[in-house]
């Protein structure tokens, strides 16, 4: 039963990685996502480094959700103002990165 173990300790070390994705709602880690920051300067953007300073929202790293944020206008929600178009497009031309 050693597995289990080893399955239970990843799953407690990743929860304080896990975000919640603003399209589907689902949690997953970091890693798995791309981080949109509205920083304390005003601007909004796609946050590379995932720790600029700022209020973040996530959203899953997929075709999916990344359309789903774009077509619902989920970052106006998510930050509670008006996002502007450029922003959703740089958002949806990040490439996917769940091939690695
Ligand atoms: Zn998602």
């Amino acid at each position: 039963m050693k597995w289990q173990d080893k399955t239970h300790l990843a799953m407690a070390n990743n929860e304080k990685n896990q975000r919640r994705c603003i399209a589907c709602k689902q949690h997953a880690d970091k890693s798995e996502m791309i981080r949109i920051v509205s920083s304390k300067s005003g601007g909004v953007f796609v946050d590379e480094t995932k720790s600029s300073d700022g209020r973040g929202a996530w959203v899953h790293d997929t075709k999916e959700c990344k359309a789903l944020a774009v077509k619902k206008r989920l970052l106006n929600a998510a930050f509670k103002r008006q996002i502007d178009q450029s922003v959703y497009e740089s958002l949806s031309s990040v490439e996917d990165e769940n091939d690695d």
